[in-house]
């Protein structure tokens, strides 16, 4: 099996900086030394300021032989994300990728998935309903009509917290309003560096997923371009057993399969 793809990355990081062809352009050497032909930009849609359309296209043309993807990670900040979303109506023609994330649950201020702080969310939490509150979450995100996919699925174990009821009963409404939409899921290994140490999602959610013919992309969400591909050989070996043959890319928010 040869990945070829990474459809979640930040060139811009933690932070608002211009893109330019000197922040994008190891992204690129990147892939190309990881014999990658297609990867998305993703920064989260707080950095939406540092995003210039003009700068991707003067990298598609220095770089034709790598697919250079316009896309955004789209979360349910209660601050920033109103004006994200406003962001990729306006640009969504010029967008290729729109990723979905949940990142806070009831607290407005702190993610959940911040390591480790965010762990103290779930102190004495159920943890059947915060799962429960987490999908309904993800569902919301992708009922907005404005992503492609979903990111990290389940990243709501990120901690290690597991539910008492089944994954299965936690995920179906969610696997099935993803189906019914058409959406794409990721098979991001940045689970694999969190304390959960596992793929995001999980082996029974992507066979859930499976079921209904969703769609995968792979994904490292690398926020530096070393981190470009991260775990990949692991990822192959997990979609081999798993039986997966095929990855999703996406021009212009159209889906292809691509045999692996
Ligand atoms: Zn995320
Ligand atoms: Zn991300």
């Amino acid at each position: 099996m040869k990945l070829f793809s990474d459809y979640h990355t930040h060139p811009q990081g933690h932070r608002v900086q211009p893109y330019t062809q000197t922040l994008l352009q190891p992204w690129v050497d990147s892939a190309r030394e990881r014999g990658f032909t297609d990867i998305a930009f993703t920064d989260h849609d707080r950095y939406h300021e540092g995003i210039d359309f003009d700068e991707i296209e003067k990298l598609r043309a220095a770089n034709p032989d790598i697919k250079i993807r316009a896309g955004l990670e789209l979360d349910n900040d209660p601050v920033h994300s109103i004006a994200g979303k406003r962001w990729i109506e306006k640009n969504w023609d010029r967008l290729d990728f729109v990723l979905g994330s949940v990142h806070f649950l009831d607290r407005v201020d702190q993610m959940f998935d911040s390591v480790p702080v965010g762990a103290e969310q779930f102190t004495g939490r159920d943890l059947d309903e915060i799962y429960a509150n987490y999908f309904r979450r993800i569902r919301e995100i992708a009922d907005t009509g404005l992503v492609d996919c979903l990111a990290h699925l389940d990243l709501i174990k990120i901690h290690g917290h597991r539910p008492k009821s089944p994954i299965a009963d936690l995920v179906a409404e969610t696997i099935d309003f993803i189906a019914e939409r058409g959406l794409a899921i990721e098979l991001s290994t940045a689970g694999w560096r969190k304390p959960v140490n596992e793929l995001y999602p999980s082996d029974e959610i992507v066979r859930l997923a499976m079921e209904k013919e969703i769609r995968f992309t792979t994904a490292s969400d690398a926020h530096s371009h070393v981190q470009l591909g991260e775990n990949y050989e692991r990822l192959a070996e997990k979609m081999a057993q798993l039986g997966i043959g095929n990855v999703c890319v996406f021009e212009r928010h159209q889906s292809q399969l691509c045999a692996v």
